[in-house]
């Protein structure tokens, strides 16, 4: 690019969100100059790489949070989309159990708020799905929920990129945006091959999308990291559904619950350990933690048949000192920025909400 190369929409950072936006932009406007710029050689290099693939069916949520309702659409969005971008995507639906009499009362409220949330088809286990659990789970109760699924996220990534392409938008790799800043024409942006100016800017820069909107204004928010590690499992597991243990008040995610990809590797995970820095290095000793709690919820496993697999980072934000716990999606109404929009906090479940998320992103656009 010379200098001032001029473009209509530069989407920073290269994840499910990025690309998920650009898919949507290039599809809907064709005839725009459409550029996402990922700083890594790779899409989806980060938290796009590192996290569960479910899709997730929008039960925890507060009800009209932001988490909930993009969920809940994305959820459904990824039905089609997974047909269109031809890429497995497979409903197998989750239990959730409790264990003792305390958790059942928590049990019964997650079943009265997935009606709330307008969360179908979620019912008590069967006899016979509670004696397949039983093998494996210390279970007293569980609920089913119909909607969860699994999707082939590098294979989304993938196929996203191919529709990016074929729709002539671009994908630059490589291609860290060092900084951003207001011009009457738009936005500044530095990148490796010099200046350029768009005339909108969505940052879905993961978790560095904090700091880039901190160019643009003061939002207020603080970065706030919690790692999240896998353990994966070479034995014999149920593999028809996932199982997440009741999501009880003290803990940060969801409990270490059992899920298995596409091609059906087990792994547990994944757990909560607050970070200082985005390093992905895994603690042995959290995994040791891990663990324990894998044979209290789990007792048929084999310690020794766990082993280390990866770790991803969420994405959380604080706001003014306390915990934000919705998705942080910022337009000109938030921001006074025309033409820009923010996409911080994108934590779980981000990657179910996407399809949802940038539908929403590119109205706010105003373009
Ligand atoms: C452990 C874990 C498990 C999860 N499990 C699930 C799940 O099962 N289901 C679900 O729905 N969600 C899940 N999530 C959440 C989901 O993974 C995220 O919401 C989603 O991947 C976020 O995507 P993103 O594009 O915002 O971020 P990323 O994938 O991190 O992408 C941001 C990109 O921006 C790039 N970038 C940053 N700054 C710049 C710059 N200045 N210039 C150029 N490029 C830049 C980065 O290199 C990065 O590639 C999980 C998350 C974690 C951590």
């Amino acid at each position: 690019m010379n200098e001032m190369t001029k473009i209509d929409i530069a989407v920073v950072g290269g994840g499910i969100a990025g690309l998920m936006v650009a898919y949507e932009v290039t599809r809907q406007f064709p005839d725009l100059h459409t550029f996402v710029f990922e700083k890594e050689k790779f899409l989806g290099d980060h938290t796009s790489s590192r996290n569960s693939g479910v899709v997730h069916s929008g039960l925890y949520y507060t009800k009209n949070s932001l988490k909930h309702r993009l969920c809940l659409e994305g959820n459904r969005l990824w039905e089609k989309l997974s047909r269109d971008l031809e890429i497995t995507f497979r409903r197998c639906g989750k239990f959730i159990f409790c264990s003792n009499d305390l958790e059942q009362a928590t049990l019964e409220q997650l079943k009265v708020l997935a009606e709330q949330n307008s969360v179908e088809g979620v019912r008590w286990a069967t006899s016979a799905e509670m004696a397949g659990l039983k093998a494996f789970v210390a279970i007293k109760n569980a609920i089913f929920v119909p909607s969860s699924g699994i999707i082939d996220v590098p294979a989304a990534m993938s196929a996203l990129e191919r529709e990016i392409i074929n729709h002539d938008g671009n994908i630059l790799k490589s291609n860290f945006i060092s900084r951003v800043s207001q011009h009457q024409q738009g936005f500044l942006l530095e990148t490796r091959d010099g200046p350029i100016l768009s005339r909108a800017l969505v940052n879905t820069a993961g978790l560095w999308s904090v700091s880039l909107g901190q160019q643009l204004w003061q939002n207020g928010l603080d970065d706030y990291y919690v790692k999240g590690n896998y353990l994966r499992y070479s034995g014999d597991f149920y593999r028809t559904s996932f199982i997440y243990p009741c999501p009880l008040p003290h803990l940060k995610g969801l409990g270490i619950h059992s899920t298995f990809d596409i091609a059906g590797q087990v792994k547990f995970g994944p757990n909560t350990e607050d970070v200082k820095a985005i390093d992905y290095s895994i603690d042995l000793n959290s995994l040791e933690q891990m663990k324990s709690e894998i044979v209290r919820y789990y007792p048929s496993v084999g310690l020794n048949k766990l082993s280390p697999d990866y770790c991803g980072i969420r994405s959380k934000i604080k706001l003014n000192g306390q915990l934000f716990q919705d998705f942080w999606i910022k337009g000109q109404k938030e921001t006074n920025i025309p033409n820009y929009v923010e996409v911080c906090g994108y934590e779980s479940p981000g990657l179910t909400a996407s399809p949802a998320m940038a539908r929403s992103v590119v109205k706010m656009l105003g373009i």
